[in-house]
């Protein structure tokens, strides 16, 4: 679909978990090449063989090995940023390159609820690009200011909106009951120190509960342009979050209370017919379908349905009747792919394909 040459991108926070699957997603990424690696002052300076612990069964790109990581100013060669910075620290770095011209794509929960910044996912919200025009006017920025930030969701909510999606428009949603079961690389590297989850399962984890709540109501809800702010989806949402020894995949059991009647087999077709914008644009990370529909009654499972789609694809099961709710069903997301590093890298391809980024 783009024939010209490939756009400079830069990652922040590269050495992490996030960051290794931005290495990974972007080495080969027909639209873009990586021009800078970024993370701490304790990486930069080293190479980043050196620096990164590269934790994925794919090999490092031999390209990047020598590479000098660069600390987090925005003096980086590029156009484009993704970052993987904790969130404490993303807040303030994330807005120095954007009011530097830099196009943001991030993973971080730092300004995922700002008004003015979207928090997308190019399959069920794409119209919400728009709020940036609001971005530059709130933030004191003129119309030929390229900078931004464009966030994606936290890791559970991404692959949960996207199954909520397909239901949100065919029958309105009331209420939303998910319990997930979340795997280790959602806590970054080193993460959870392994006597404590190795034959256990937590039942906490820090903050995850309040996002999962609150951000499907911002991606579903309108952008009203006149007032300059999203109306937020009236869905009521519990979230129940468990941290699991598996080691990719969020697996999330969820109910959900319908607006209009609708059967297993009206639930099962809705989802399986959904398809988006970055899908029929051609987007090179957009799977196809993005939501894969399995018959097994015991799938999905994040050994063997991680990877649908690339790790793009959510894979959804088990849809049934609910005793409490209407419809309960099972659905599974890769974490680090659709749910962190892959949603940026599909951001930044429909804001490229749709003359967002200058
Ligand atoms: P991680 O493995 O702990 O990696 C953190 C990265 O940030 C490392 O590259 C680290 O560099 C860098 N960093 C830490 N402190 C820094 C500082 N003060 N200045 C500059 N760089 C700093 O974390 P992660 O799991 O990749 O998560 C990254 C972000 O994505 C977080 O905001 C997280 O909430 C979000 N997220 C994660 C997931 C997931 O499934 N893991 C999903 C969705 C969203 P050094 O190596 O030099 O310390």
């Amino acid at each position: 679909m783009r024939s010209r040459s490939k756009i400079r991108v830069a990652v922040l926070g590269a050495t992490g978990m996030v960051g290794q699957r931005f290495v990974q997603l972007l080495a080969d990424h027909p639209w873009f090449e990586i021009s800078a690696l970024a993370a701490s002052e304790k990486s930069a300076g080293r190479r980043y063989e050196d620096a990164c612990h590269w934790g994925l069964a794919v090999p490092m790109p031999g390209s990047l090995r020598d590479m000098v990581v660069k600390s987090c100013e925005p003096n980086l060669q590029g156009r484009i940023v993704f970052s993987a910075l904790p969130s404490a620290t993303a807040g303030p770095v994330e807005e120095a390159f954007a009011q530097e011209g830099y196009a943001v794509f991030s993973n971080a929960s730092a300004h995922r609820m700002d008004p003015d910044v979207p928090l997308l996912i190019p399959e069920v919200n794409p119209s919400h690009l728009d709020m940036l025009r609001a971005q530059r006017a709130f933030r004191g920025w003129p119309a030929s200011h390229g900078g931004f930030i464009i966030t994606n969701p936290n890791c559970s909510t991404a692959v949960l909106t996207l199954a909520l999606k397909p239901l949100y428009d065919c029958f309105g949603l009331r209420q939303v009951m998910v319990t997930t079961m979340q795997a280790l690389s959602g806590a970054g590297y080193p993460g959870v120190p392994s006597l404590d989850i190795l034959d256990n399962v937590i039942p906490y984890i820090e903050n995850e509960e309040t996002k999962v709540a609150a951000e499907p109501c911002k991606i579903l809800g309108q952008w009203d342009k006149d007032a300059g702010m999203v109306r937020p989806a009236d869905i009521a949402i519990s979230a129940a979050c468990n941290r699991v020894p598996t080691r990719d995949g969020h697996l999330e059991a969820v109910s959900v209370s319908l607006k209009q009647n609708a059967s297993p087999e009206d639930v099962t077709c809705a989802l399986r017919e959904f398809t988006g914008l970055p899908q029929r644009l051609g987007c090179p990370t957009a799977p196809t379908p993005p939501i894969l529909v399995s018959d097994a009654p015991n799938r999905p499972q994040p050994r063997l349905d991680r990877d649908a789609g690339g790790g793009m694809a959510i894979v959804v099961g088990r849809i049934r009747s609910c005793q409490v709710l209407d419809i309960k069903f099972v659905l599974l997301g890769h974490n680090t792919l659709r749910g962190a590093a892959g949603a940026s890298v599909l951001n930044a391809e429909l804001a490229l394909a749709q003359g967002v980024v200058q």
